[in-house]
This record gives C-alpha cells, structure tokens and sequence, in this order.
C-alpha cells in the first residue's frame, strides 16, 4: 500500500511554490517598510503556554492542539498560533529592555491545528504575522491594521472588507460579560454543547459560535460598544480616527469577538468578498492583547497583532484573478548540437549561472528542436545556440524568445550583451 501525507496536510509543489514565494517577497517589503524585524520560534513549546497563553476555553486548546508526551516525558505542543511563542521568546529575550521600544516583529510559520479539513482549513497550515510589544498607542492599533491591508493590496487583492470592534479594557468586559450571561441563559438549553459550557466560561465567545450563529438570541444579544467605559470608548474613537488619517475603510460589527482569550480593545478581521471564495472568507485576524504577557510570566506588557493565513491568501489571488508576474521563468538556456558544441554548452551555463543569470541546458542530446522547446518551456527569456560554426569562431547565437530577434556574439562578450538586456535594455544600444 502506498503511503499518503497525514490528512490535512499538502505538498506545495513547484508551481505553487513560486507563488507562495512571490507573495512572501511582496509582504517582507511591505514590512521592510513598516520597520518590523524577523523573528523565528520553535515548531513545539511547551504545552502549558498555549494553556495560559491561548485560554484554557478557546477552540485552540479544548480540542485543535497536537500535544504529545516527549521522551522525557514533558508535553509539548505544535504550535497552534504565533502570538504566544511570541510574547515568550520577547518575555525570555527581556526583549522589553531593548533600545528601541516599541519592539515590532514579524514572522512566517506553519501551525498545526487537529481540525476538520475543507476548502481553506488544513491541519497544517501557514500564517505571516506581526506583533507590535510595548507600546499601548490606538496609534501603533491602526499601524498594524494597515500593515494587513497594505500587504493585500500590493498583492493586488481588491475585494476586502475590513472589519472592526472593540472589546474595551477589563471593567468593559466585567460588565458586558454579566450583560451576556443575564441575556442567554434563558436560552441555554436550545444552545450548543460548547455555548453552554461558554456560557459559565467565557460567554463572549457564544458570539464566535459557528453552529448557534442563527440563533435569535443571537441577533438580540447585547452589544458590547454599549458597554465600553470612557476610557475604552476613546481609545476605539482614536482607532478610528487613525484608520480614517489614512484613509483605510472599516466596518463595525459589535459582534466580532475573536477566538483567542486574550484579547482586549481593538479587534479585527480581514475578510475577502471576491465571488466564489467559499464559505470560509476570513483571511487574518487580530488585536490588542494587553494582558498576555504577564500571563506567560513577563512584566505588564501591551501588545498588538495580527495573523493571516496563507492559504486563505493564496486562494484570494486565485479567486480574484491577480495576475502575477511569470514566476518560474530562467534567464537563459543553452542549446547545442556536435560533439565540441556540447563541451561549450557546458562551459557557457556555468559561466552564466557563476555570474548571476539563471541558465539551464540539455543533458540528454535530444535534437535541436526539443532542445528549442524544452527552452520555452522553461520560459526562458532567451536562448544561447551553439553549433559547430559557433564552436569555429567562438561565437554564440542569441535568440530572444520575446521578439524571435537572433544576433552573434563573441563568447567574451556574452556575459555583458546578456546583462545589458536582462536588466532591460533592450534595444537601447
Ligand atoms: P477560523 O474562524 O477560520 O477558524 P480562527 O479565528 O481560528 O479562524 P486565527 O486563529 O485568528 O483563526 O488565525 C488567523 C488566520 O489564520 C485565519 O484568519 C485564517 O486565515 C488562518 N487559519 C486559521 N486556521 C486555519 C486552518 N486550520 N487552515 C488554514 N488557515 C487557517
Ligand atoms: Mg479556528
């Protein structure tokens, strides 16, 4: 029987894999220009700091972790999610003593979550983040936010929808959560097993059920910006009006409460509204969450993020069309026909490849034409021929593959002629 990958994982195979490569090229720019720095955390914590990092309530930790016993039998976990392993690498590092405050990191990384696979839903899956640590500024909330949307739109996404909420600080949530609990109760028994046991747990995220999502009850459930105190009805004002400076569109939506615990003022979420994108439109979500570092042990730090999955992203550019430049193309490629033809064949690829252009070449002495097609193929941009005139006179025929146009060469010459014409001077001589 032939073995399988593990269901919920994919292979990313060449192809795709210049894809997801573009689109990681396009996003460290973005945050090049934003000044966040890299940051790199192991595959597997400790499992108690998604425990306390995460919350023992969330869907996370109740039933999607890989957790499993290690030789030394501590338990470990795959990571489910950036954020926690973020604040405890910055808690550990004594990041928070760093020069330059506030400390802004980005990150690409595989999770791992035991879910149910569908369209947009892998047990392994990727996400690009940020976390901005140390600075509690509506400020650096809109920042993050626009770093999101900047790194959609410079992929050419356009059909996104930014949406918005606020959960308010701790007394905020205090007096909304009573609110939530006095409102479902009487509905308890007609909710789903996981809103009951929210319900004495953290009632916030009955709000996030995806089974009791047409529940009349949940159309009529309190609405949490009526119960911001002063200070966190500023701060979501402030928000606004950053996003509003920069001319970002939002839309509000009390009911948008995240699943992770550990959230407090903003929330967000970037959906995607491009036609037949599915059922699953979320692309990344985020917010502040001021209280999880001191959760994991660390001195009271505020922060702020935001994760997108990748996936989800890739899927977007399909759906909408993008077209993205062709990814996979070769500089070069190299076609020879006669014995001493090949022996030079061999010596121009390595030239070219050793002085930075890509060149690839045939290997198996098919004919001239399979060799002329094996070269668009590979998309190169242009072709080397060498024959045994060439081989004579030191020559090499140059053909473009764009225009058909053929010129001689001097060998010596060759690294120059294509240099110039790579970096798109064509013609311009
Ligand atoms: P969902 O409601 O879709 O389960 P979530 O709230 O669990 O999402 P987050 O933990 O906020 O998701 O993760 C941020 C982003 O990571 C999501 O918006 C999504 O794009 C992506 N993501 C989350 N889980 C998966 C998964 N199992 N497979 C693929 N992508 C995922
Ligand atoms: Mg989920």
């Amino acid at each position: 029987m032939s073995i399988k990958a593990p269901r919920g994982t994919e292979d990313l195979l060449p192809g795709q894999v210049e894809i997801w490569q573009y689109a990681e090229s396009v996003i460290k720019d973005v945050v090049k220009h934003f000044n966040y720095k890299e940051i790199r955390t192991p595959i597997f914590e400790h499992t108690e700091l998604f425990q306390r990092g995460v919350g023992d309530s969330t869907d996370i930790v109740q039933k999607e972790m890989y957790t499993f016993k290690d030789r030394g039998d501590r338990s470990i976990t795959l990571r489910p999610e950036g954020t926690a392993a973020v604040v405890r690498a910055y808690v550990e590092n004594k990041m928070y003593g760093l020069p330059t405050q506030p400390v802004k990191l980005f990150y690409f990384a595989e999770m791992f979550r035991y879910e149910r696979p569908q369209h947009g839903r892998t047990r392994q899956f990727h996400q690009f983040g940020v976390e901005v640590l140390g600075s509690n500024q509506p400020a650096i909330d809109a920042e993050v936010i626009n770093l999101a949307m900047t790194c959609y739109e410079k992929l050419g996404l356009k059909s996104l929808k930014l949406v918005l909420n606020s959960l308010g600080d701790q007394e905020s949530r205090t007096n909304y959560r009573k609110a939530l609990i006095e409102h479902f109760t009487p509905y308890k028994n007609e909710l789903c097993h996981d809103c009951q046991s929210r319900l004495e747990q953290n009632p916030l995220r009955i709000l996030d059920c995806k089974k009791d999502r047409e529940h009349q009850a949940m159309q009529t459930a309190p609405s949490i910006l009526d119960y911001l105190n002063e200070s966190s009805r500023t701060y979501f004002e402030d928000v606004k009006h950053y996003l509003d400076l920069m001319e970002i569109p939002y839309v509000v939506d009390a009911n948008l409460v995240r699943g992770l615990d550990y959230y407090n003022h903003t929330a967000f979420e970037i959906m995607s509204e491009a036609d037949g994108f599915g059922a699953i439109t979320t692309l990344a979500g985020g917010g502040r969450y001021n209280g999880l570092a001191e959760d994991v042990g660390g001195p009271e730090t505020p922060g702020m993020g935001f994760a997108m999955g990748f996936e989800r992203l890739i899927m977007a550019l399909q759906v909408e069309g993008v077209q993205l430049p062709l990814l996979d193309a070769i500089d070069c490629y190299v076609v020879s026909f006669g014995e001493a033809a090949n022996e030079s064949a061999i010596r121009l690829t390595n030239t070219l490849r050793q002085n930075g252009i890509s060149a690839d070449q045939d290997y198996e002495g098919r004919k001239m034409k399979a060799q002329m097609k094996s070269a668009s193929r590979n998309h190169a941009k242009y072709v080397c021929i060498i024959g045994e005139s060439e081989v004579e006179e030191k020559t090499v025929m140059v053909k473009a593959m764009d225009t058909g146009e053929q010129e001689s060469v001097r060998e010596q010459d060759i690294l120059t002629y294509l240099r110039k014409r790579l970096n798109g001077g064509i013609g311009n001589e």
